[in-house]
């Protein structure tokens, strides 16, 4: 797709979406991080359901660092995962500890050195915590909405990245990630994208000519 259509699609979704944006609920750097790290394999209204006792009981990332472990899993229990996301938080936070004097970084490099951050992660602090933009989150709906439009053609988060910030203004990266996001939940679902009432349907290269794609395609 070229730039002139991208930049057309990304205008229709800006429409239809108004209300796009972060879902994580946050105050600073440190609960985004934390609400991010929680949000694998969970939904964001869960994780906020979970968030504000944690930040109560963790007000700040050195005080995290010091966590209890089992307290901490009885906590997050409700996102999944918790084990693996309890080593997750307590190994970023004492990083930062030692690394940044308890500040969360703001730089994509000193982010994805932190145990448990990827760069999905890094990318969706620096754009929201920080408004730096420095990528493009791609998590799974990024994946399947920008291959389905026909924005890319990439099997894998970073080929999509790759391709999405050669196409797209680095001023727009961060409107992009949470467009694709909430297109992907509310319109083109994995398993029944509503084609019909889609608001990139004139752009996607799955319809007209294909009908609707394949589930998870
Ligand atoms: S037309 Fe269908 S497949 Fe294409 S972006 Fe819209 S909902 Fe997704």
């Amino acid at each position: 797709m070229d730039r002139a259509v991208a930049g057309k699609v990304l205008k229709a979704l800006a429409k239809a979406y108004p209300d796009a944006g972060c879902e994580l609920d946050f105050q600073n750097p440190f609960e985004l991080l934390v609400a991010t790290i929680l949000s694998a394999q969970c939904t964001d209204r869960r994780v906020n359901e979970v968030t504000p006792s944690l930040f109560r009981r963790y007000p700040s990332v050195a005080v995290l660092a010091a966590a209890d472990l089992d307290e901490l899993e009885q906590l997050i229990r409700p996102t999944g995962f918790f084990r693996a996301k309890s080593r997750s938080l307590m190994g970023c936070a004492l990083a930062i500890v030692e690394r940044h004097g308890g500040q969360v970084p703001g730089s994509m490099q000193e982010l994805v050195e932190l145990p448990g951050v990827g760069r999905k992660t890094a990318n969706v602090v620096l754009s929201h915590a920080f408004a730096r933009h420095e990528g493009i989150a791609v998590d799974t709906h990024v994946l399947r909405v920008a291959n389905r439009i026909g924005l890319v053609q990439a099997a894998d988060a970073a080929g999509v990245e790759n391709d999405l910030v050669a196409l797209f203004p680095r001023s727009r990266w961060g409107q992009l990630s949470d467009l694709l996001i909430i297109h992907g939940r509310r319109t083109c679902t994995a398993r029944r994208p509503a084609c019909a009432a889609c608001p990139v349907v004139r752009f996607c290269r799955f319809t007209g000519k294909d009908g609707p794609p394949a589930a998870g395609r």
